[in-house]
Formats: structure tokens, C-alpha cells, sequence
């Protein structure tokens, strides 16, 4: 059996980070996302369970206070978090789980579980990512700015990361993202027991 770790991607708003994670998790059965709590209002056609399960401020406190978040942060005014709930057993089992989540939650994750794979999506450019941003049209102005400052902000963080894939197309950076995940798997510390298998002497 191939082992299973944890893969943590990050990268600024409007990188195009989700659609790259729903596209691997369609294409590699052995991915599973980590659907995160949030207390930000759902996006048209987001789903409670699928994107993320929205909570108010109230519940993900409660949530905070009994321990049922691997991580957390506040980001732009509201909550995001990790369940706890099946990601290490997942990974027990030789899951890939993708946490995709924003770098100080990241950083958080390398603390706890060394072992975590750091995956930062970066844009062809910044005038690109400035033009996806602004582009989104979901989201009023005072947001985009803000959004454009904290990408910034989260561009200084992409030295602390085990990898980059910059997100020219989305099949070619798919392609990058399943060559690391392959990569990872052949780590021989991630797999003991074929060292064991090989030790004749
Ligand atoms: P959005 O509101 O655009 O869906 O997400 C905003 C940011 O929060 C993104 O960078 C996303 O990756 C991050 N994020 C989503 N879920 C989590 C989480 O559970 N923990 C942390 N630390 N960040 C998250």
C-alpha cells in the first residue's frame, strides 16, 4: 500500500488553489479534502459539507474551546478552521489528505505533524493575480483590497514551503501537484515496511 501523508496547499486568493484541489481529488482516489469550518457567509453555490460547514461565530468558539480544531485562525474578519475529526485516522489508512488552507494555519500544521507535506500555488505573476482578484466580482471592493494586501502578506511566506507550482494551466499544474504527491510516496522514511522487506543482511 502507498502511504499516506498530509498535504497542506496555500497560496494568495485568486490563485486558483481550489479549482486545482477539486481537480486532483477527482482525478487521484487516494486524495481526500479536509472540509475546514468557517464562519465567512457562503459563496453562490457553495454547499454546507462540501466547501466548508459554516458555522456562527458562536459555534466555532464552542468548536475552538472543545478542542475540535487541529488549527484555526482569523482571516479577513472571520473564522477558518480544521476539524480534527478523520484526518489523522485518514492518513492511518493511507490517505492523501489536502488541507487547503492559508500560511499561518500551515505553519501551525508543520508543527504538529512534521511529516506534512507544504504545497504553496503560486501565479504566473503578480499583475495576473491583481487581475484574477479584482475580476472575481463576488466580492465588494473593500474586500478585494484587503485581499490583495493579505496576498502579499502570504507571498512572504513561500520560503518556509516544501514545494511551488505556478498555476499557468490548470491540467499542467495538476500534472505538477500528482509528480509530488508520487514524489513524497518514495520517500523511503514513508515506508517502512519495504525497508523491512529489503533488509537481507
Ligand atoms: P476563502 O474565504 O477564499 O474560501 O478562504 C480564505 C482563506 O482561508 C484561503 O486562503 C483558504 O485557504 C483559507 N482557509 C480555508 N480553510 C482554512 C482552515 O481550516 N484553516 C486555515 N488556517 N485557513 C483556511
Amino acid at each position: 500500500m502507498k502511504p499516506g501523508f498530509l498535504m497542506v496547499v496555500s497560496g494568495p486568493a485568486g490563485v486558483g488553489k481550489g479549482t486545482l484541489v477539486s481537480e486532483l481529488i477527482r482525478l487521484n482516489e487516494q486524495t481526500l479534502l479536509s472540509v475546514s469550518a468557517t464562519t465567512r457567509a457562503p459563496r453562490p453555490g457553495e454547499e454546507d459539507g462540501v466547501q466548508y460547514w459554516f458555522k456562527d461565530r458562536q459555534s466555532f468558539e464552542q468548536m475552538i474551546h472543545e478542542d475540535q480544531l487541529l488549527e484555526w485562525v482569523e482571516y479577513c474578519g472571520n473564522y477558518y478552521g480544521t476539524p480534527v475529526d478523520h484526518v489523522t485516522a485518514s492518513v492511518a489508512e493511507g490517505k492523501i489528505v489536502i488541507l487547503e488552507i492559508e500560511v499561518e494555519g500551515a505553519l501551525n500544521i508543520r508543527r504538529i505533524f512534521p511529516d506534512a507535506v507544504l504545497v504553496f500555488i503560486l501565479p504566473p505573476d503578480l499583475e495576473t493575480l491583481k487581475k484574477r482578484l479584482s475580476g472575481r466580482g463576488t466580492e465588494p471592493e473593500d474586500v478585494i483590497y484587503r485581499r490583495l494586501k493579505r496576498a502579499e502578506e502570504e507571498l512572504s511566506f513561500l520560503s518556509r514551503y516544501d514545494y511551488f507550482v505556478m498555476n499557468v494551466s490548470i491540467p499542467q499544474a495538476v500534472e505538477k501537484l500528482t509528480k509530488i504527491i508520487d514524489a513524497e510516496q518514495r520517500r523511503v522514511n514513508r515506508n517502512p515496511e519495504l525497508v523491512q522487506r529489503f533488509q537481507v543482511v
